[in-house]
C-alpha cells in the first residue's frame, strides 16, 4: 500500500461519511438563477407595498384574486382545484387550494407572519414642546431602539371613527409626501450619553416622533404648533384629536426595498421578517393547480408580540376556518390535524462574522447556503421551543432533497446567547407536526433587514416542495 492509496482511501470515506455544506452557487442552476431573479423583483414590490399586515392582507387578496382565489363563505361546497380565502379582521389571512384527498387525510400548511417591529402611536399621541410637535409611541416587537431613530419614517395605519368609518392612513410612501423622524442626539454633546450601557442610552419614551413645527399664525394661546397639525388632519382626514383613541398608527421606516452589493445578491429592506417567508408560501400557493393534499397558507398576525390576540396565531381563527372546511367534507377537525403537516415559515439569524461571538458557526445558517430548518427555536435550554421531532426533520429533509431545494440547518446563535420564538409551537399545540423553515437574515429587526436572494428563491422553492409532498 502506498500513500497514494491511503489518501484516496481518506478521501472516499469524507466524500461517502462527511457532511459537508456547500454555498447554493455552487448548486444552482442557470434555469434556477433567472427564475430567482424574476421572483425576487416581485417580492420586492410586495414589500413596498406593505408596510403593516393590513397591507400586506390587501396585497395578498389582490394577488390571490388575480389567482382565481374567492372569498370564502361558510357552507360553500368545494371540489379538487378550488381556491378560496379567509381574512381575519383585516390583518390576518388564510388561504386554501383543495386538494384531491379528503380533508381527513390532512393538510400542508405553510404558516408565516406579516406583522413586522415597529413604532406604534400611543392613543394620547400628539404633543408640544418648546414649540416642536410631537407623537409619543410605544414600540411593537423587539427592538434595539437606538436604529430607528434619525431615520425617515412614514406612518401607516386606520383611524376608526364613531360611526363605524375606517379612515385609511399612508403618509410618506407616496410621491412628494412628507416624513417623519425621532431626532438622535449630536455626538458633539454625548460624551456623558456615551457612557451609559446601550440598554440605558435609549428609553421607549424618548422615542417622540417629530411631525411638525411651524406654529398657527395670528393666535396668541399655547400649542400654536399642535393645533397647526390638528387643523392639516382634520382637513386632510376629517378627524379630531379624540379619535387617536381608536386609531392604530404605526411608524415604519421609509424605505424602498434594494438591491445590495456590487454583484446585487442580496436585498434590504424593512419588514423582511416575516414577509420574505409569508410572500414564499403565497407565492407557492398561488403557483398550485390541484394537489394532493389540500394546501393551506396561513398569513398570521401579532407573532412579534407573542403570537396572542384574535388575530395572532394562538387564535381560533385558524381553527374555525380549518373546521369550516372539514364540515363541507364531514371530516372531523381533530383527525384532519393529527394527520396535517405544517412548516412554520419565519426567518433565522444569518451568522454575521461582524458579530461572530454570539454564533455557533457550525449549526449557523449562512447567507446563500438556501433555505434554513431550524429543529428547535426557543431560548436558554429550548424554552417555548415546539422541538420537532426527528422523524419530521427526515421526511423535510427528503421532500427538500427530492425537490431539489438548496436548504441548511440552522440555530439562531450560542445557545446561552438568548433566542427567539416563531409560529411553530401553536401549530404543534394543535397537534400538527411541524418544522420551523426559512430565510437566514442580516440585522434581523432592523428598520433595513438584509436577505440573500438566494435564500428568498430557495424558500419559495421549498414552500412549493411541501405543498407537493402526501405527507409523513
Ligand atoms: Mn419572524
Ligand atoms: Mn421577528
Amino acid at each position: 500500500m502506498t500513500d497514494k492509496t491511503e489518501l484516496t482511501r481518506g478521501k472516499q470515506l469524507r466524500q461517502a461519511l462527511s457532511y459537508r455544506r456547500k454555498n447554493g452557487y455552487d448548486r444552482i442552476s442557470q434555469g434556477d438563477l433567472e427564475a430567482m431573479e424574476s421572483y425576487c423583483g416581485q417580492y420586492k414590490q410586495f414589500l413596498d407595498a406593505g408596510k403593516t399586515e393590513r397591507e400586506c392582507v390587501d396585497r395578498t387578496v389582490a394577488l390571490a384574486e388575480a389567482a382565481g382565489f374567492r372569498a370564502y363563505e361558510r357552507g360553500m361546497q368545494l371540489k379538487p382545484g378550488d381556491r378560496v380565502y379567509r381574512v381575519n379582521r383585516g390583518k390576518a389571512v388564510m388561504l386554501a387550494v383543495m386538494g384531491r384527498q379528503g380533508l381527513e387525510q390532512g393538510v400542508n400548511i405553510a404558516a408565516a407572519h406579516i406583522d413586522s417591529p415597529r413604532l406604534d402611536l400611543k392613543q394620547n399621541p400628539l404633543y408640544e414642546t418648546d414649540e416642536l410637535a410631537y407623537f409619543k409611541t410605544h414600540y411593537y416587537g423587539g427592538l434595539r431602539k437606538y436604529q430607528w431613530m434619525a431615520i425617515p419614517l412614514e406612518l401607516h395605519g386606520v383611524v376608526a371613527l364613531k360611526s363605524g368609518d375606517v379612515i385609511r392612513v399612508s403618509v410618506g410612501d407616496g410621491e412628494g409626501d412628507p416624513r417623519f423622524t425621532i431626532c438622535d442626539l449630536l455626538p458633539h454633546l454625548g460624551a456623558e450619553h456615551a457612557k451609559k450601557p446601550l440598554s440605558e442610552a435609549f428609553p421607549g419614551e424618548n422615542l417622540n416622533i417629530l411631525v411638525g413645527s411651524r406654529p398657527l399664525a395670528d393666535d396668541e394661546d399655547s400649542d400654536r404648533v399642535k393645533i397647526a397639525v390638528l387643523d392639516l388632519l382634520n382637513r386632510k382626514y376629517g378627524i379630531v384629536e379624540e379619535d387617536f383613541i381608536s386609531a392604530e398608527l404605526s411608524a415604519v421606516p421609509a424605505f424602498k426595498a434594494d438591491d445590495i452589493g456590487f454583484d446585487r445578491s442580496l436585498i434590504g429592506a424593512y419588514g423582511h421578517d416575516d414577509r420574505v417567508c409569508a410572500f414564499a408560501s403565497l407565492m407557492a400557493l398561488l403557483q398550485l393547480e390541484t394537489p394532493e393534499r389540500t394546501a393551506v397558507c396561513m398569513l398570521a398576525d401579532k407573532e412579534e408580540i407573542g403570537s396572542e390576540g384574535v388575530s395572532g396565531m394562538q387564535s381560533s381563527a385558524f381553527d374555525v376556518f380549518m373546521e369550516d372546511l372539514c364540515a363541507g367534507q364531514g371530516v372531523n377537525l381533530g383527525q384532519c390535524f393529527e394527520k396535517s403537516f405544517c412548516l412554520s415559515a419565519d426567518v433565522t439569524a444569518a451568522y454575521d462574522p461582524n458579530f461572530a461571538e454570539v454564533y455557533e458557526k457550525r449549526n449557523s445558517a449562512f447567507v446563500n447556503y438556501g433555505m434554513g430548518l431550524c429543529k428547535y427555536t426557543g431560548a436558554r435550554g429550548k424554552s417555548s421551543a415546539s422541538d420537532a421531532s426527528a422523524e419530521v426533520v427526515a421526511y423535510v429533509r427528503r421532500i427538500l432533497d427530492e425537490a431539489g431545494v438548496v436548504w441548511q440547518m440552522a440555530e439562531l446563535g450560542k445557545v446561552d446567547a438568548g433566542g427567539g420564538g416563531t409560529v411553530a409551537c401553536y401549530m404543534a399545540n394543535r397537534n400538527i407536526d411541524t418544522l420551523d423553515a426559512g430565510v437566514p437574515v442580516l440585522s434581523m429587526h432592523a428598520p433595513f433587514e438584509t436577505v440573500g436572494k438566494l435564500d428568498c428563491y430557495m424558500t419559495y422553492r421549498g414552500m412549493c416542495a411541501l405543498f407537493a409532498a402526501l405527507g409523513m
